[in-house]
């Protein structure tokens, strides 16, 4: 399918460019010592991970260790209360640990092993990422270094104490803020003096080249399986496909499975409290052109440039901006980006566990609410919406905030 001049037969032997580019987003803004360090990973992924050695393991571990393929659930109950329009997710809530991003990091740290490193590195705000980079480190015996601010540490006590139960080190970073910004900070810095022994495995398709490809084709499994079930559980494609949009890792593996095919795609971006900068992480929809955390992409910024503060109900959203890979469908129009409130995420997070017997992540209800939205405006036909994680971190902060309903 040719889509404004670019044809999606052959997309992802073009895209991203050989240095890292989609259109003009993505690349690597990086000192000149990470580049060494980015070079060898570039080479690495090329090589390794085209190999049938590394393809073949990869198949095991997702199938023997991950319990993949996840199914994809038809919501018969939460359908027929909307209307004619018949809704689908994708159970990324049942991949081991709960969620998607155990895809990546599988694939980031077999990668590590086979270029013979000892150590894994990674910052984490929430701690999803931690986890399961710290879940995969200990599947394959590595070290796992975590750099997590102060002020994390003690929001995200269950977290911690699942990374270090896996044998993961959780590194504190004091100073700034002691938030996230100041982690991913820290754990650059470790990674520019340990490249030689360490990798840094990053949480979304997001930094410097040759990331947002690895992260996205790692990915890719979410959608080549849920565009195959779909078609053998109906014997059509769906009308619509729906994921929520963070740093953007769960939405661009399972948009990838469908850029080629006549699917109209939706990614879902937190608007928190409402439209004001600092009360939602809504990027792509109302940022700018900008390069943060070693890319060039579609940032929200504060009066200065700087990256802005941001805010959703979902700790896995709360980023200022997405990956490049979002930034380039998002002006090509190939990807339509919209926003769900924290309140009709709320809605959608009761709804679905009630009606369907399933409690989403506070991240994944944002494409749980989107889709029973268009259920509503569609009238007939089909929508897939990616249930990117499992709601049982969020259920304690929901009913505290919102009560029980
Ligand atoms: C981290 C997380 C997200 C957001 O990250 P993406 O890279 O945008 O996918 C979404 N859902 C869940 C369950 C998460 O843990």
């Amino acid at each position: 399918m040719i889509f404004n001049n670019v044809d999606f037969e052959t997309y992802f032997k073009h895209y991203p460019d050989q240095n890292g580019y989609f259109g003009k987003y993505g690349g690597a803004y990086i000192s000149d010592e990470l580049k060494n360090a980015m070079r060898e990973i570039d080479e690495a992924y090329f090589t390794i991970c085209k190999s049938a050695k590394f393809i073949n393991e990869l198949r095991r571990i997702r199938r023997d260790f991950q319990g993949r393929p996840t199914p994809i659930t038809h919501l018969e109950r939460l359908s027929n209360s909307l209307g004619n329009v018949q809704l689908y997710v994708k159970r990324e809530d049942l991949n081991h640990t709960g969620a998607h991003k155990l895809n990546h990091c599988m694939g980031e740290v077999l990668l590590a092993k086979f270029m013979g490193k000892k150590k894994v590195i990674a910052e984490t705000g929430a701690g999803q990422h931690g986890v399961a980079l710290a879940t995969a480190a200990a599947y394959f015996g590595m070290e796992c270094d975590i750099y997590m601010g102060t002020v994390d540490i003690a929001k995200q006590a269950p977290n911690v104490a699942r990374m270090k139960i896996l044998g993961a080190n959780v590194v504190e970073v004091t100073h700034g803020l002691a938030t996230l910004k100041e982690a991913v900070d820290a754990a650059f810095e470790a990674y520019a003096r340990e490249y030689k022994d360490a990798i840094y495995c990053i949480g979304s398709v997001l930094g410097p080249h040759p990331f947002p490809m690895m992260v996205r084709d790692f990915q890719s499994i979410v959608g080549i399986e849920a565009r195959a079930q779909f078609l053998e559980m109906t014997g059509e494609l769906p009308d619509a496909v729906v994921a929520c949009v963070g740093g953007g890792s769960n939405s661009m593996g399972m948009f990838s499975g469908f850029l080629n095919d006549p699917v109209d795609i939706y990614g879902v971006e937190p608007l928190g409290r409402g439209t004001a900068l600092g009360d939602h992480a809504a990027s792509l929809t109302y940022g700018t052109e900008g390069i943060m955390h070693g890319f060039n992409s579609i940032m929200l910024k504060d009066e200065n440039g700087d990256p802005a503060p941001v805010y959703s109900v979902a700790s896995g959203l709360d980023y200022p901006s997405s990956g490049p890979e979002h930034a380039f469908l998002h002006d090509l129009g190939r990807v339509k980006y919209d926003v769900i409130s924290d309140d009709e995420t709320v809605d959608a997070f009761y709804t679905l566990s009630r009606m369907e017997g399933i409690i989403p992540a506070i991240e994944s209800a944002h494409a749980v609410a989107y889709g029973m939205k268009l259920a509503k405006t569609m009238g007939r036909g089909s929508v897939l919406m990616c249930l990117s994680g499992r709601g049982d971190k969020d259920m304690d902060f929901i009913i505290e905030q919102y009560g029980m309903r």
